[in-house]
């Protein structure tokens, strides 16, 4: 979004950009000299789909491929960390029932 300033609703004044708190997370946004505040809408629903799987655990069978063992990662989770196919991710052992994956 390139619009660098933007009509406030509630007084008509023009908000400018701003980094605004969001859940918890810092995002782009529009404040304006009244006090309102205006959100990055695609920004403020990539954290809001991120809190909501921070809050969730995921049951996953284990597929397998020849001798190897495969963990499909459902959809929401891809989409709410920016995952795509063919991309590299990190997997280590951390105990023995315990597996850490981190996007590489
Ligand atoms: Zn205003």
């Amino acid at each position: 979004m390139k619009k660098e300033g933007m009509k406030c609703v509630s007084c008509g004044k023009t908000a400018k950009k701003a980094k605004l708190r969001f859940q918890g997370a810092e995002i782009d946004g529009w404040k304006c000299s009244c006090g309102e505040e205006y959100f990055h809408p695609e920004q403020a629903e990539r954290i809001l789909l991120l809190n909501k799987i921070l809050t969730k655990e995921y049951k996953i069978k284990l597929g397998q491929i020849r001798s190897n063992l495969i963990i499909r990662i459902p959809t929401e989770l891809a989409d709410a960390l920016g995952l795509h196919k063919g991309e590299n991710v990190l997997i280590k052992a951390e105990g023995l029932k315990k597996l850490h994956i981190e996007a590489a």
